[in-house]
């Protein structure tokens, strides 16, 4: 079990050989807009990347990640877990200059990679993929009550004495409905685009 997910290209960009790595993750830490986030996982998840030269300071990265990420329910917090099977392939480029890996789109409208430790950590990356393969909302079950927005009595374990004054519709348009879209406020997410931009 490893807390950070590392490729070493230090021989690939010497000699154009080929580069693996693999390993289980139990959660992966990412920033965010100056902060530490955390994705938890329910088990160890398993990633497999390898990496291949294309020529010149340009490389391509293929695998697999399969989190069980844990996501909290929409309406009353809980748990939910949420399994993913993320195939991984992107375009890589080696910049020396560059601190902190970052994502770039490409005139093409492909993501690239761009990195200068060639001891690569791959946490930012694979929280990136894993976030946007993640449903925005989800509800631990169809039909969850949530919580009294008087009390927080969880209502999946039965009414409370404020349930009379607060109709199960407005709890709906508060929080969303399942599968539906859910205002940006609401999802955990929304700032991930702020994530490892460039600046200009
Ligand atoms: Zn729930
Ligand atoms: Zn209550």
């Amino acid at each position: 079990m490893t807390d950070t997910p590392r490729i070493h290209l230090g021989s690939l960009l010497r000699t154009s050989s080929d580069a693996q790595a693999e390993g289980e993750l139990d959660h992966l830490t990412y920033e965010q807009g100056g902060t530490r986030q955390t994705l938890r996982f329910a088990r160890p998840a398993p990633f497999e990347v390898a990496v291949n030269a294309l020529g010149g300071n340009e490389m391509y990265l293929q695998g697999s990640f399969e989190p069980t990420l844990i996501l909290d329910c929409a309406r009353c917090l809980r748990d939910v877990e949420v399994p993913l099977d993320l195939t991984l392939g992107t375009l890589m480029r080696y910049e020396p200059s560059v601190n902190t890996p970052y994502l770039e789109e490409a005139e093409t409208g492909e993501e690239v990679l761009v990195f200068g430790d060639p001891d690569l950590d791959l946490s930012d990356y694979l929280a990136e993929t894993t976030l946007l393969a993640a449903p925005l909302s989800v509800l631990h079950a169809p039909d969850c009550q949530g919580l009294c927005q008087v009390c927080g009595h969880d209502l999946n374990e039965g009414p409370c004495e404020h349930m009379a004054q607060v109709p199960v519709e407005e709890i709906d348009d508060e929080l969303g409905t399942p599968g539906g879209t859910v205002h940006a406020k609401q999802n955990p997410f929304a700032g991930l685009r702020d994530l490892k931009l460039p600046e200009d």
